[in-house]
């Protein structure tokens, strides 16, 4: 479970989280969307401690993982982060990369990681894609090689960054049917998203950010059906 309780983060004089709120608990995806530069991202590096926050706690299983001088790098393994743009190594296949971080941060050997991350390739449609180099595989392939390479440190919590936005629209469903796989294996997840669409059919819970505060959140029906607050019903009206 997943808990923010009020985090600010500031870009100098911008503040672009503005005392966030959120709740996921074990298992659920939350979506968080919003009009550009709302702070979808800046929540999620947020989470991952890529960002220091100036105020408020972040709890991961009631532990607050926020405080200062706190070493980021447990937290990060037990939060997995996607982002848009995958960043494959070039000069190794998808097996080498997926393999090179928890052969590095385990210690693990080629031989002991091979069948489990095998396994992972198998169930999300890429068996035989394994022993290919990022540039022969097509930007959806790439994107899940980049998701089963954050699953493969075993992480607790999946975050991604926008992860169809760079796709051509003939590749995002590959993708996207990557995520409901893994909502029913049960991962806790947190999107930012573009996918008003998948949102609606697949989330737990929606936000709708607005200038680093979450204006409104609930369930995809009520948020997406009947939208309380006026912005947001003007954002839902502008992203159909
Ligand atoms: P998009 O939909 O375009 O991805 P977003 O909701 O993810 O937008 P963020 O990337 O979180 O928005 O950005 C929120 C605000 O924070 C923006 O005003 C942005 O310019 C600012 N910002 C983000 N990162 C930095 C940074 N490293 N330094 C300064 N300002 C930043
Ligand atoms: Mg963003």
């Amino acid at each position: 479970k997943l808990s923010l309780r009020g985090v600010v983060k500031r870009f100098g004089e911008n503040t672009v989280c503005d005392g966030i709120d959120l709740e996921v608990e074990e298992g659920q995806m939350v979506c968080l969307i919003g009009a550009s530069g709302a702070g979808k991202s800046t929540v999620l590096r947020c989470v991952n401690l890529l960002e220091p926050i100036e105020d408020g706690e972040i709890f991961l299983d009631g532990v607050d993982i926020s405080v200062p001088g706190l070493n980021p790098q447990p937290v990060r393994r037990r939060i997995g982060m996607v982002f848009q743009s995958y960043n494959l190594f070039p000069h190794m296949t998808a097996m080498e990369n997926v393999m090179l971080a928890p052969r590095r941060v385990y210690g693990k050997s080629r031989e002991e990681l091979r069948p489990e991350i095998a396994e992972l390739f198998t169930r999300f449609g890429l068996a035989d894609r394994m022993e290919h180099y990022p540039d022969q595989l097509s930007g959806g392939q790439q994107q899940r090689v980049a998701i089963v390479r954050a699953l493969a440190m075993k992480p607790e919590v999946m975050l991604f960054d926008e992860i169809t936005s760079a796709l051509d629209p003939q590749l995002v469903g590959e993708v996207l049917d990557v995520l409901r796989l893994l909502k029913e294996s049960g991962m806790t997840m947190v999107l930012a998203t573009h996918e008003m669409g998948f949102a609606r059919e697949a989330a737990d819970k929606v936000c709708f950010l607005k200038d680093g505060r979450i204006l409104e959140e609930g369930s995809p029906e009520t948020l997406f059906g009947a939208p309380k607050h006026p912005e947001t019903k003007e954002f839902l009206a502008r992203s159909l």
